[in-house]
């Protein structure tokens, strides 16, 4: 059995993972990590993964920023595996997360569902089969108790899209606000994020041409979507050397 510590248990994901934990074989939940929600004082819960974390573990992080720099600290330490899809990390707490796969295997994906993983390759076979001069938008719809805009995923799929066409960051454009704002400047690649009710997360990219566009959706109609997923990544990182590692090599499956 692989020993799971959940961090950010009594969240949406936390729940997620708990119940395809249940609907999964070979894992057993060790601990559950979360600030004070109710139900967190109770038996195999605890508010700090200092607490419990050992080697051999399998940190699984759907948290806070913050907290995922310090668990990626704590895991390098102890020698435990960590499975982290929190977003909105600045560029520090990135950094503290790469600096512990130099010591333990770490899988960290923006989105660990399938259907973006092929979306990604979709959109980035759509773009070499199309001329660089068409335009690409992407949107995205969250629940409105997202904590981060736009979303990891829209960042990750603008960053593929801008390193398809040989252009960096730069080339992102965060929404259009309101005014006289111009022609679109060639290049550009819009991003765009609508916040409201319970969507769980919809990602639109869309490549517009002269008289014609193209546009490529995933839509994650309930949180099993990652869940599944980060369950195949922490299976990898039990058997993985040390080393940052996407959602891509999960799938690979290969032996690290
Ligand atoms: P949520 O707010 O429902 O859950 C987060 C949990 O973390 C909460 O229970 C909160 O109490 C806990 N937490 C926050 N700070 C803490 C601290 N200092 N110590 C202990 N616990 C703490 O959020 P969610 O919808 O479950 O999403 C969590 C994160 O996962 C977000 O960053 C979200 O964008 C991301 N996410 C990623 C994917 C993916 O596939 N990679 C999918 C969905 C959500």
């Amino acid at each position: 059995m692989i020993p799971l510590v959940l961090v950010g248990a009594a969240g949406r994901m936390g729940h997620a993972i708990e119940q395809a934990v249940g609907a999964s074989t070979g894992f057993a939940i060790k601990a559950r990590v979360d600030r004070g929600a109710p139900g967190s004082g109770g038996p195999g819960w605890c508010a700090d993964a200092a607490q419990v974390l050992a080697a051999g573990d399998v940190a699984v992080d759907f948290s806070a920023p913050a907290v995922t720099a310090a668990l990626a600290a704590l895991c390098a330490g102890r020698g435990a595996a960590l499975v982290s899809g929190t977003t909105g990390l600045d560029a520090k707490e990135e950094e503290a997360v790469r600096a512990a796969a130099q010591k333990v295997p770490v899988v960290r994906a923006a989105n660990f569902s399938l259907g973006i993983a092929a979306l990604r390759r979709a959109l980035e076979a759509a773009l070499g089969a199309l001329p660089s001069a068409w335009d690409i938008e992407i949107v995205e719809r969250h629940h409105r108790g997202k904590a981060d805009s736009p979303s990891g995923t829209a960042l990750l799929l603008a960053a593929r899209a801008a390193s398809s066409r040989g252009a960096d960051e730069s080339a992102l454009r965060f929404g259009r606000g309101r005014g006289r704002t111009g022609p679109r400047p060639e290049g550009e690649i819009g991003v765009h994020a609508l916040r409201g009710g319970t969507w769980v997360g919809d990602h639109l990219a869309l490549i517009a041409g002269p008289g014609e566009w193209l546009e490529l959706r995933h839509v994650a109609q309930d949180r099993s979507a990652f869940a599944f997923g980060a369950l195949a990544a922490a299976r990898f990182v039990s058997r993985a050397r040390p080393g940052f590692y996407g959602l891509d090599d999960v799938l690979a499956g290969g032996e690290s």
